[in-house]
This record gives C-alpha cells, sequence and structure tokens, in this order.
C-alpha cells in the first residue's frame, strides 16, 4: 500500500530545497527525495562557490588598481585562501547535514534516494511508493554537456564540479565555452595567475548578449592577459607529454595543462517514468504550462523546464508552486523580465528584449546607448570603468522593453532597468525621476535623460560627461 502524504518534492537541488522546507513550515506533510547533496548545483558547484570565486579574484584586480589612483600594494596571489574559504564557508566540505537538518526540523521527511515517477502524483523510491493528494513537483534539475569532441573521453579533463573543486591550481588552462560559466571561470583563474585561453565556436564570447557586451568583455580579457580564440571548433583533443592539446579546425594547436569544459548543461528526462505521465522522455525539456503543470497534480520546475537555467528562475518558479500547493492562486508565469547576469568584471547584466530579438519581432524602436566611462561614475572610477549601457525602447507606447548594462556593479544598476520593464514604467516618467548622484546607476539617467530631452535617440559612446553638450 502506497504512503500517503500531502506533497513530493522530487529533487532537492537549487528549487526543491526552497520548495521542500517552505512546504513543511506551512503544514504540509512532505516528502523530499534527494539522491546526492540537499542544496544541489547553486550551493555546492554553481553559484555560491563561484561567486566566492569571483569575489576573490575581482579584490585582486582592485588591488592591482591601486596603482596611479591611490598608491602601491604589492599583491601576492594565494588559491589555498580560496579553496579553504569555499570548502569551509561555501560548502562545509560539500557535506549537506544543514540542509537536512533545516528540512527535517521544519517537519520535512527527507528521503536519500532516486525516485521514479508511477503516475500523476505518485513515485517509488527504494522500493517504496508514495502518492500526493495536494501535488508532486519534479526538480531533478540538468546536467554538464561534454561534446562529441573525438579525444575528450581520453583525456583528463575538468567539468565545472572540477573547477569549483581545485585545491591546485594548473600553470595554464584551456577553457573550452565562451558562455557565462566558461568566462566568469576563466577570468578568476587567470587572475590567480593561469594563462587562461577561451575557445569559442561562435564569432563571439558571451554570444547569448548584446553585442555590445562581448566588446567589452574581449577587450577587457585581452587587457588581462586572457587569449580568445573565436569562431573556432575544436575537431580532436589530444594527451601528449602530461599536457592537453585541442586541435581547432584551421590545424591550430592549443596547449594547456589542463582542459575545462564549459559548454554548457542539459537535461535529461530518461528514468525519470515520465512515460506514466503520457511525456515523451526523449524530449529537450519538461513541457510546463503557464501554472508549472505537467499532468493531473503534478508540477515541474528549474533547469528541467528549461526556462533560462539559472537559479533566480528556478527559485521563482517553486514559489508559484508552493502558493499553488497552499492553495492560493498566483499569476501565471512569465519569463518576459528574466535578468540575466554573468559575474565577470565588469558585469554584464540583461532583461527584456535585446535591439536584435526587437528588431526581428518587428517593433519601431529606438536604441540609447552611453558609455559607462562617458557618464559621471564611470569617469571618476577610472581605468576600470569600462562598460556600456544600452537601452530599447518601444516607440509605439514610450515603453522600456530590454536593456543591456555592462560595467562595475553592472548586475546592480540592471536591477533598476528590470524593476521598470517589470513595471511597465513609462520612459518619460524616468526621465523625470532623481537619481543617486554619482551612482553607477546614475548613468541611467544621464542616458534617459539625454533621449527623452530629445538630445539624440543614439548618445555618444565617448561623450565626456564633464563637457556639457
Ligand atoms: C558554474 C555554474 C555557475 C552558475 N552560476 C549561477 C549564478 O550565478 N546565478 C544563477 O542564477 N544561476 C547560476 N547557475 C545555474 C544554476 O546553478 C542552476 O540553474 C540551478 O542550480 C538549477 O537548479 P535545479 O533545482 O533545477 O537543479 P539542481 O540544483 O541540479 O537540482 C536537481 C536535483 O535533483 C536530483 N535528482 C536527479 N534525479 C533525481 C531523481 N530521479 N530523484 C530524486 N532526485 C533527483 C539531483 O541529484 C539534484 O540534486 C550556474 C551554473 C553553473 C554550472
Amino acid at each position: 500500500m502506497a504512503t500517503q502524504v500531502d506533497a513530493i518534492v522530487m529533487g532537492l537541488g537549487t528549487c526543491g530545497e526552497e520548495l521542500g522546507p517552505r512546504l513543511s513550515r506551512s503544514g504540509l506533510n512532505t516528502v523530499g527525495i534527494e539522491p546526492n547533496l540537499i542544496g544541489g548545483e547553486c550551493a555546492f558547484w554553481a553559484c555560491i562557490p563561484s561567486k566566492m570565486m569571483v569575489r576573490a579574484s575581482n579584490l585582486l584586480a582592485e588591488a592591482r588598481r591601486v596603482e596611479g589612483v591611490a598608491g602601491t600594494v604589492e599583491v601576492t596571489p594565494d588559491w589555498s585562501v580560496v579553496a579553504n574559504r569555499i570548502r569551509m564557508e561555501a560548502t562545509g566540505g560539500w557535506d549537506d547535514s544543514y540542509g537536512v537538518q533545516r528540512f527535517e526540523a521544519a517537519g520535512g521527511r527527507h528521503i536519500r534516494g532516486y525516485a521514479e515517477i508511477t503516475g500523476p502524483g505518485s513515485v517509488i523510491v527504494n522500493g517504496e511508493e508514495i502518492t500526493a493528494k495536494h501535488g508532486l513537483v519534479i526538480a531533478t534539475g540538468s546536467h554538464p554537456v561534454t561534446p562529441p569532441i573525438p579525444g575528450l573521453d581520453t583525456v583528463d579533463h575538468w567539468t565545472t564540479h572540477d573547477a569549483i573543486q581545485v585545491e591546485q591550481l594548473p600553470a595554464s588552462l584551456l577553457v573550452l565555452g565562451g558562455g557565462a560559466v566558461g568566462c566568469e571561470l576563466g577570468q578568476v583563474f587567470a587572475r590567480f595567475g593561469v594563462d587562461v585561453t577561451i575557445i569559442e565556436g561562435a564569432d563571439r564570447i558571451l554570444a547569448g548578449e548584446d553585442p555590445v557586451a562581448s566588446e567589452v568583455i574581449e577587450s577587457v580579457f585581452a587587457s588581462e592577459g586572457i587569449t580568445v580564440h573565436k569562431g573556432s571548433h575544436v575537431t580532436r583533443v589530444e594527451s601528449r607529454a602530461g599536457q592537453t592539446v585541442a586541435i581547432l579546425d584551421d590545424g591550430a594547436e592549443l596547449t594547456g595543462d589542463k582542459l575545462l569544459v564549459a559548454t554548457g548543461r542539459a537535461v535529461s528526462l530518461e528514468g525519470l517514468g515520465l512515460e506514466t505521465l503520457g511525456v515523451d522522455p526523449s524530449a529537450r525539456f519538461l513541457d510546463v504550462d503557464d501554472h508549472l503543470r505537467v499532468a493531473d497534480r503534478t508540477f515541474a520546475i528549474g533547469d528541467l523546464t528549461g526556462k533560462g537555467m539559472l537559479t533566480n528562475v528556478a527559485v521563482y518558479q517553486a514559489g508559484l508552486v508552493v502558493d499553488q500547493l497552499l492553495g492560493k492562486t498566483p499569476p501565471p508565469a512569465d519569463y518576459s523580465t528574466h535578468p540575466r547576469i554573468t559575474f565577470t568584471d565588469p558585469e554584464v547584466g540583461s532583461v527584456g528584449l535585446s535591439e536584435a530579438a526587437a528588431r526581428e519581432a518587428g517593433l519601431d524602436i529606438d536604441v540609447v546607448t552611453k558609455s559607462v566611462a562617458g557618464t559621471f561614475r564611470g569617469l571618476l572610477h577610472g581605468s576600470a570603468g569600462q562598460g556600456v549601457i544600452k537601452l530599447v525602447v518601444n516607440r509605439a507606447d514610450g515603453l522600456l522593453i530590454g536593456a543591456t548594462s555592462v560595467g562595475p556593479s553592472g548586475g546592480e544598476v540592471l536591477g533598476m532597468l528590470a524593476t521598470a520593464i517589470h513595471g511597465k514604467v513609462p520612459v518619460q516618467t524616468l526621465a523625470y525621476m532623481i537619481y543617486g548622484f554619482p551612482a553607477f546607476y546614475g548613468g541611467v539617467g544621464e542616458a534617459i535623460g539625454a533621449y527623452a530631452r530629445g538630445v539624440g535617440p543614439v548618445f555618444d559612446p565617448n561623450h565626456n560627461p564633464l563637457f556639457k553638450d
């Protein structure tokens, strides 16, 4: 006979861990099933430890910027401090006792094991059948993609898990993939003295972002000694004399002590028992409706839904499902103002439609571009003040519909832009707002002010704010 509960959370990773304790604390009899560490990717191998690495490498970069601005500093990077902090402060030595305790203290029952769906609202785990009265939530995440490059399986290469857990840095590193993860980790290691080469198949790094973002980051990487091979495909990988050699399609050979594969993540629906819900397990992602439903009493959230594959989406979706399981009626899921931030230095943030996407959609738009170095704060900041604020305005209704914010604190500046887009605040209203001065987000006010006053739909990116129009 099946165990009856109120809710089942299948996968206590990033979003499952958010969901489980909240449901239990709200009085639902909840079972959470997880074969690995409660907390999943974000806590143990992704967002949290990687941003701890970013914080350390940014400190080094700031210290190196002292000269010419504030005196002199001698900088001696020491990776063991970072590795220790990740072990001790971020992941507790990759131990999830705290997560288990938190869930159980909230009243949840934790089962260590792989669950398989047996029908709407039901699973089997470790031989026990469990049925949920209110709902089963599938949150089984994604896994790193290893491209089918001949020889890759024969060389000792890093996944992002290995990169996060590294105790001793190699002298040189090849990074396969110039997306957000490859760029963040590549810059971190380079700032700790590793000779980094990024290999990207597209014609620019951060290819999912506006080209202005790629331009800024490529120029920063060049100034920091990071080599970027764009439009390059690796045709074969070999191990020679203890090193890894990547052979490119133009015949060039790149050599590194280590190879980091950062070519993205994929979802595998096989083996979850989705056939019992009438779902094709060979699909790329698990299709959900606007309320994250897959079938009767069955929801799915997180990476496996393919909606952005970031923690902020996973946590947002978890909130919508909690509401529904508690009998509330939240609005349908809306990803149109989903902010994305790449934590390179400078940071790259984007939200809404890019210029290209807006034009493709046939919208009549104005594009406002402002160099961060051309804002008051950027000018004060000095050499590390590179960046661009790019705004996409829909002429039909005067609403901001997209923004890219590259710069120091670019992700924070994105906050006000995301709020304006989400809240449908007219650009004219933003033009008559008082901005902090001289704040980085004040650059948005400088750009919008000029646009709304008709100084020009495209602001001179090299404009120096100390010289008035
Ligand atoms: C290096 C890196 C850095 C990142 N940085 C950021 C960032 O800064 N900001 C951001 O927003 N996002 C970031 N991300 C993305 C983010 O980590 C993911 O989007 C997020 O962790 C996905 O959460 P999830 O709950 O869907 O999956 P996961 O956290 O992977 O959880 C899924 C869980 O399901 C379990 N599971 C699998 N099969 C079963 C089964 N049959 N039964 C029960 N349990 C099962 C797994 O063991 C796993 O613990 C980063 C990713 C990487 C790789």
